[in-house]
């Protein structure tokens, strides 16, 4: 007979998306219970490249890492060109963190405040009386069978997605990542005998063939430590990043003189605009399970924070009105994330489905053209428009040396104008699940019509 235990709400997963929404809810008078498998050391373990730009701490009012969870302090990014003859030296703060150390800190302060953390506990199913999302099986620390109960069950479990794929098939919340809409990554850590140039800037190299549909990284931790990896689309037969690292990224001159191999692994991460809907009857599912990640760089721990911020007030005006119905507040973690971030997040997916057709010699040719420039790229990634390259484009001289490459002119126009058919169909996101059917309908169409008129069948 299993015990049952009884919350407000129920977190599954205190990765970034789980234990920022924790965090948010620690003051707030609810009965919070937060569970994941690993144990305490293990907290925030999915292999990353440990990057964040500082602004998501701004939006999010999360601390900003510091002392041990802070490795290094990012003050812009190189961009690499195929041939790596052109360098884009582009602005931004941010920070490699020690994600560990960050997100004990996070749990920490949730536990503090009253939050019930259960660790080394799996969640095996979702639990579903007449029809109704009421909470969760698990298997508590000493094989205990444990059932969870909570007004809110929030999926926050990345892309094992324990939840949402086990949840009713019509229920439209239960939508599957296609292979193509996703990087398999693979990354080391390492020491080196030396210290790295420049190493407050982190280097991306984009090259097809190296790692195609994707970019391979230079994060260094410090003056003597780097994160290196390569993420590749999956679903298109690629080989293996491992492989690849192996092949082609071991013997580079950047990695010669390593002294130690501190970690190394590979996993999944979504690339695609966010899940038609992060809400649903008593369900909320954030971060990488609903897909809330920027499609261009692969980067998830941001936009998993500004989520659970947003699913942590749509919580909290849930239990106000006493309604955890798709019809109350919690609808409001999709209004308030889609036409927001989310917007910027399907426009940037417009630019990533372009890029992935690109061959190296086009993306060469456009680097060191002044198509795209260090502010352009600057622009892209924030704001997830190609104003910035529309405005490069209407110069006079770019203008004629695009000229030359009609096709890629006119292919920039329509990525450009599909961008912000895109964001503009995510900023009028349904404000009622009923009109959700015919809004996806809509995005689902747009991106057909985007993909056929690039010419890709996948
Ligand atoms: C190689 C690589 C490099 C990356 N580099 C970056 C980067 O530089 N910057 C960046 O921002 N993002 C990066 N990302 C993406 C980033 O790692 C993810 O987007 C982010 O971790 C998502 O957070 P999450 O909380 O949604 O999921 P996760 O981090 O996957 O956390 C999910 C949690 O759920 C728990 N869980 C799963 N199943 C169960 C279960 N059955 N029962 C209980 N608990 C369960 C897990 O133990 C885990 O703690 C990278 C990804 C990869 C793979």
């Amino acid at each position: 007979m299993a015990k049952t235990l009884k919350y407000d709400v129920v977190i599954v997963g205190l990765g970034p998306a789980g234990s920022s929404l924790a965090y948010f809810l620690k003051d707030s008078g609810l009965k919070v219970a937060g569970i994941d498998l690993v144990d305490w050391d293990g907290l925030w373990g999915k292999p990353c490249g440990d990057a964040i730009g500082e602004h998501h701490f701004d939006e999010t009012g999360l601390p900003k890492p510091e002392g041990e969870a802070m490795r290094n302090r990012v003050v812009g990014i190189d961009v690499y060109s195929p041939r790596e003859d052109v360098k884009l030296r582009v602005k931004g703060y941010g920070y490699i963190i020690d994600r560990n150390a960050y997100g004990r800190g996070l749990v920490k302060a949730a536990m503090d405040k009253g939050v019930d953390v259960w660790l080394k506990t799996f969640v095996k199913r979702p639990l579903i009386e007449d029809g109704r999302l009421i909470g969760v099986e698990a298997r508590g620390p000493n094989g205990e069978d444990l059932v969870f109960r909570g007004k809110v069950t929030v999926d926050a479990t990345g892309t094992s997605s324990v939840i949402r794929r086990r949840l009713p098939r019509e229920w439209p919340v239960n939508e599957k990542l296609k292979p193509t809409d996703a990087n398999i990554a693979y990354r080391k850590i390492v020491d080196l005998d030396h210290e790295i140039e420049d190493y407050q800037y982190i280097r991306i190299y984009v090259n097809m063939s190296i790692a195609p549909g994707g970019y391979w990284w230079f994060f260094p931790e410090g003056p003597t430590s780097v994160n290196v990896g390569l993420g590749v689309q999956g679903g298109r037969g690629y080989p293996s990043p491992k492989q690849i690292f192996e092949e082609k990224l071991a013997n580079r001159p950047e990695l010669k003189g390593i002294v130690r191999v501190k970690a190394d692994a590979g996993a999944m991460v979504p690339t695609r605009r966010p899940a038609n809907t992060l809400a649903w009857d008593g369900f909320i599912g954030i971060g990488d399970n609903g897909f809330t990640v920027n499609p261009v760089h692969g980067g998830g721990m941001g936009y998993a924070m500004v989520a659970a911020k947003y699913a942590s007030q749509a919580i909290v005006e849930a239990f106000e009105a006493g309604d955890f119905s798709r019809y109350g507040p919690l609808w409001k973690t999709n209004t308030l994330y889609m036409r927001s971030i989310g917007a910027r997040q399907a426009a940037l997916d417009i630019f990533r489905i372009y890029l992935q057709t690109l061959t190296d010699e086009e993306i060469e040719w456009g680097l060191k053209n002044g198509v795209v420039k260090a502010d352009d790229a600057y622009v892209i990634s924030s704001e997830g428009e190609l104003k910035a390259n529309l405005s490069v484009l209407d110069t006079a001289k770019v203008l004629a040396r695009m000229l030359k490459r009609p096709s890629m002119l006119l292919q920039l126009r329509t990525v450009g104008n599909y961008m912000k058919k895109a964001k503009n169909l995510y900023l009028s996101y349904p404000e009622s699940p009923d009109k959700l059917g015919e809004w996806v309908s809509s995005v689902e169409e747009l991106y057909k019509e985007f993909k056929g008129k690039l010419g890709i069948d996948w």
